[in-house]
């Protein structure tokens, strides 16, 4: 047999290597901006398209490179940052394996534009897929510029994989704001198609995080600073009353790297023990700095994880010093985290009471009736449905067989094929004493724990969420059709100042927000409300818009429900009565036959049990 082995061609090689560097936009981003900080720059610009899909940039004032490096720079394993072993240990740059520019430069189409500071003329190199397709002098500023096109171009496999343009272009945000918030030394600036995402002048740390996340930071900062042996631990963390339902500003960084570490992250849920329920997370922005030969630094370039060689002590020492800075701060807590978790209340102000909205029914609606519309309007509707989202909801008659399966009752069947054949009789039961007792009965519902509604059955007893049979009718009403053209205007539009990383999505979720009957529209950061749904009735626009956003980013994720359908979810479980919240008998007849009226009343729109029933079977039992 012949000889078989061959080395590969280096672009393929370099392809297959790259891989492990590049998973998508944001790894460029990452690598392009530490080579820039690796060179000293004090000023560097990101500039993406379309998510980085397009177009990823990184322009910085730092040394630049001579026309041999720049040529050299795009080899792998080319690196000026260690020459032998031991420099690894005693490192002081972010990058040494001298993989990133190959990488790049084998998945996309590169330019670079280099001149170190006391050249006069730079360098050009274009760099397509390892090709290295023309190098010439040029005028160049002082400093580089990396033009990365066309990711993943020769990778067709690769380039599908990649997430919608918004899910990669928050990951070139995290990925940025984890190296800005490390250097608040160096100018930044981030425009994201044509918009200025960023703008972040030379400062201090906490100038920085201001800067990155908004004025209203500055109050909630809590700073932290402690020193041992083993470590010294600075930053701040945030009072507890500005605890998120989403742990994307937790921030660790050791010896400047930003690194994930669970275990550490739990000496802080720690320190805050009562001060913050389950599910809610601190904003938190710390910075260890330990001895470099204290941690494994050789990692793999894409990893987060860091393992410290003294954890427990660090992990000690982490939650002592975060309850001595809350303590000394005297913070506590003034949120009432009481109210139902499932939704997002937004960041209150010392003082302010949170407001439960006002339960919305339609007191004229029957949901077997549907040849007439409902007949109470808000003020500014214009068409017939009613303002309680109550309106015009087809009774879905399987609703009602299966409900009464569960009851598994003989009798019951047997009524049950009765109003299969008769809605009529159905309709007047619920509306008449003389009703047939095939319905639910004549029994007034009860409401249990300001929070469940108990309806009598003939057979037994159904017990139901106040919170989640109110989201579904909400939310049936509000997928229903366009609501564009009904909607409540406002007499003096609101404004909501968005944060710039922000705008991308408002922009996504404008049209299907507008569909669910707001009505807005951005001009640069601010998003302007001219309307809302007529069923948010009296409620603060500007309250609900933004919790409806806030629970739109925790739902990002989730790519099984379409944007209109998510939206809707946060819009109706903003509106829907909490828990907590006392109904009169009227409030409850009419959430109980709306709920059967609509398309699912034993599942909440987020999936979750609606009814619980309880048979008399059951409760003679528990009585033997
Ligand atoms: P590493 O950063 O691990 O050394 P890279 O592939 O990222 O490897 O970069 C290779 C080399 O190219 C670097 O060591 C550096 O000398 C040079 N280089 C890359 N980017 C820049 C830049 N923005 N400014 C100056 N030199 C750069
Ligand atoms: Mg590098």
């Amino acid at each position: 047999m012949s000889d078989v082995i061959k080395l590969l061609p280096a672009h393929i090689a370099n392809q297959i290597a790259a891989g492990e560097v590049v998973q998508r936009p944001a790894s460029v981003v990452k690598e392009l901006i530490e080579n820039s900080i690796d060179a000293g720059a004090t000023h560097i610009n990101l500039v993406a398209k379309d998510g980085g899909k397009t177009l990823v940039q990184v322009i910085d004032n730092g040394s630049g490179m001579t026309d041999v490096d720049a040529r050299m720079s795009f080899e792998r394993h080319a690196t000026s940052k260690i020459a032998k072993a031991d420099d690894l240990f005693a490192l002081s740059t972010k990058g040494f394996r001298g993989e990133a520019l190959a990488s790049i430069a084998a998945i996309a189409h590169v330019t670079l534009k280099t001149k170190t500071h006391d050249a006069e003329l730079g360098t050009v190199i274009v760099n397509e897929g390892s090709k290295i397709v023309s190098q010439e002098a040029d005028m160049c500023k002082n400093g580089t510029s990396i033009a990365v096109k066309n990711l993943f171009f020769n990778v067709p496999a690769r380039r599908n994989f990649l997430g919608k343009n918004t899910t990669e272009y928050r990951k070139i945000t995290d990925e940025f704001m984890r190296v800005a918030l490390v250097h608040p030394d160096i100018e930044f600036t981030f425009h994201h198609n044509d918009d200025e995402i960023y703008n972040l002048p030379k400062g201090n740390i906490r100038q920085r995080i201001v800067q990155i996340f908004g004025k209203a930071f500055n109050e909630r900062l809590v700073p932290v600073n402690e020193e041992t042996d083993i470590v010294k631990i600075s930053g701040f963390v945030t009072k507890p009353e500005f605890a998120k339902s989403k742990s994307d500003q937790s921030f660790f960084f050791v010896n400047n790297r930003y690194f994930k570490d669970r275990y550490l992250n739990h000496a802080i849920t720690n320190a805050y023990e009562d001060l913050i329920p389950s599910g809610k997370y601190p904003p938190y922005f710390l910075y260890f700095d330990v001895p470099t030969q204290s941690i494994d630094v050789n990692v793999h370039p894409t990893k987060t994880e860091i393992k410290f060689e003294e954890n427990q002590a660090i992990y000690a020492f982490l939650r002592s010093a975060i309850k001595q800075a809350l303590g000394q701060f005297n913070v506590a807590p003034t949120l009432d985290f009481e109210l139902e978790q499932s939704f997002v209340t937004p960041a209150l102000k010392a003082g302010e009471t949170v407001k439960v909205p006002e339960i919305k029914v339609n007191p004229d609606f029957n949901p077997f009736n549907t040849s007439k519309a409902s007949s109470t309007k808000s003020p500014g509707v214009s068409g017939n449905k009613g303002a309680h989202g109550f309106s015009k909801i087809q009774p879905d008659k399987n609703v009602w067989e299966n409900f009464y399966d569960d009851a598994k009752s003989e009798e019951v069947d047997k009524e049950k094929s009765e109003i299969q054949h008769n809605e009529v009789t159905l309709s007047s039961s619920l509306d008449n004493e003389a009703g047939d007792e095939v319905s639910i009965e004549k029994k007034k519902p009860v409401q249990i724990n300001d929070k469940y509604i108990l309806s009598s059955l003939k057979n037994g007893f159904i017990l139901i969420d106040q919170f989640r049979a109110h989201c579904r009718i909400l939310f049936d009403n509000l997928m229903m059709a366009d609501h564009s053209n009904e909607v409540q205007k406002l007499l003096f539009p609101e404004t909501i100042l968005a944060e710039k990383q922000d705008v991308p999505i408002w922009k996504e979720i404008l049209d299907d927000l507008n569909e669910l009957g707001f009505d807005l529209e951005i001009e640069n950061c601010e998003i302007v409300i001219n309307g809302q749904p007529v069923q948010a009735k009296e409620e603060n626009p500007v309250r609900l818009l933004t919790q409806i956003f806030e629970a739109y980013k925790l739902t990002e994720q989730n790519e099984e429900l379409d944007v209109k359908s998510r939206l809707a979810i946060s819009t109706a479980s903003g509106l829907a009565i909490k828990g907590g919240k006392t109904m009169t008998i009227e409030e409850m007849e009419h959430m109980i036959d709306a709920l059967f009226a609509s398309s699912s009343p034993q599942l909440s729109p987020h999936g979750k049990k609606i009814i619980e029933t309880f048979t008399m079977d059951e409760i003679f039992k528990r009585f033997n």
